[in-house]
């Protein structure tokens, strides 16, 4: 039984695992008389009282009730939800709010990616991704050789036949990591979201679409926020929520070493690493984290991560011309994932204007790509989704009210931008 305060500060629903909502929902399934009522009418417990097993049940049946209205119903209106009594609905409507994010605007690509951003309640702003993946997509890019073809034709991304509905979304306003390649690096970080405003991101999306897979790969460093991100993992994975496998959501890092073991301790989900150079020279230009913790102690505790059954970390490879794009570069990139369960991800970079790096031709890419899946790897080529709205991989970024950035650009249709990965 936690410490109760029912006078204090609403409590965000979205923050709350169902075991912690079960928790503060004890006090209404004591039976009537063993009920302490305050002045007001709201029930106390003692707090030297251990809650009997009947109760627990009954306090864990609301959570669930409560979690399917929320989760699976989209229901926001304590009234709506009626297998609930009027006692616990009027205390939810007291003290816990479901919390919203609304939408400062929308803009949709012309392969019918999605871009949100989201007011937060400080007036700061986030962005979320629906990145969907037409079937024939994937079978261009998994079955079909194995090898990359070019980005998909206008028929096959207007066919609305899509095999996954990915939700990409952001873990903080900014980035404090800096990746020489990333749109959101050059930001700088204002601050870490919440719990309740991650998992947000999620129900504001899944309310409008399908949404099928998750991955923390929008603004922030995930790892930079681990105990928020880790809670809302929890809480999107949750069977009697939004009950996303444990498989379809991917937390992605540039590569911060002891939150890497904490999250592998915490959670099981997928992990992706954005690795980007094979020497600690050159990650270490392009991305200031390897200083810290350089490619070698990466390596090892991606060796070490504990990983399920048939289960891969994802290597996300930011191909830049002239930079990390050439065959020792493959080559190396062969060796250090050696023993470890891997797939990579080549991300071709997408260019813009003022940026130092070009993205390489198709063909180098191919030629990259076919020397891993020559030597037995599993190197799949990102076709980069919604380019034309800035949200392809590494382009979100908060355009208002953020620490830098803010008065570069205040429009958002006319922005260019670049490319990143976590
Ligand atoms: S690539 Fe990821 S970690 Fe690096 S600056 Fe961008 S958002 Fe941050």
């Amino acid at each position: 039984m936690p410490d109760l305060c029912y006078d204090c500060v609403v409590i965000y629903f979205q923050s709350l695992t169902r075991d912690e909502l079960a928790d503060l929902l004890l006090p209404f399934s004591a039976r009537p008389r063993d009920r302490h009522v305050d002045a007001d009418g709201t029930p106390l417990v003692e707090l030297n009282d251990a809650p009997s097993l009947p109760e627990i049940k009954r306090a864990r049946m609301r959570a669930k009730q409560i979690y399917h209205w929320v989760y699976q119903r989209f229901v926001t209106d304590w009234d709506q939800m009626t297998d609930l009594n009027k006692e616990v609905r009027g205390w939810l409507k007291e003290n816990v709010e479901i919390f919203r994010l609304s939408e400062r605007h929308a803009q949709q690509a012309t392969d019918g990616t999605h871009k949100f951003l989201w007011n937060l309640p400080d007036h700061k702003t986030i962005e979320s991704v629906i990145i969907p993946a037409a079937l024939q997509e994937k079978d261009k890019m998994e079955n079909d050789g194995k090898v990359f073809r070019g980005r998909p034709s206008e028929e096959e991304l207007d066919s609305q036949h899509w095999s996954r509905l990915t939700a990409c979304i952001s873990s903080q306003v900014g980035c404090a990591m800096a990746c020489k390649f990333c749109l959101t690096g050059i930001q700088g970080l204002d601050r870490s979201l919440a719990v309740h405003e991650i998992v947000t991101q999620v129900f504001e999306l899944r309310k409008q679409a399908p949404i099928t897979n998750i991955v923390f790969m929008g603004m922030g460093e995930p790892l930079h926020n681990v105990d928020n991100v880790i809670k809302a993992c929890k809480i999107l994975l949750d069977e009697d929520g939004m009950n996303f496998s444990k498989r379809k959501v991917t937390v992605s890092t540039s590569g911060l070493v002891p939150a890497i073991e904490q999250l592998g301790q915490s959670v099981d989900v997928s992990l992706a690493i954005s690795l980007n150079a094979t020497t600690d020279e050159v990650r270490s230009k392009i991305m200031p984290v390897n200083k810290k913790w350089n490619i070698e102690k990466l390596m090892e505790t991606c060796r070490n991560y504990p990983l399920g059954s048939h289960r891969r970390i994802t290597f996300e490879y930011v191909l830049l011309k002239d930079v990390n794009d050439t065959m020792e570069d493959a080559a190396r990139l062969l060796k250090l994932v050696r023993g470890i369960p891997n797939k990579i991800n080549l991300i071709p970079f997408n260019e813009h204007s003022g940026s130092e790096f070009l993205r390489p031709s198709d063909e180098t890419v191919r030629k990259f790509q076919r020397y891993l899946v020559d030597r037995g790897l599993t190197a799949t080529v990102r076709i980069s989704r919604g380019q034309d709205i800035l949200a392809a991989c590494g382009q979100l970024r908060s355009i208002f009210g953020t620490a830098r950035g803010s008065d570069r650009h205040k429009d958002w249709a006319g922005l260019k931008g670049m490319a990143g990965t976590s």
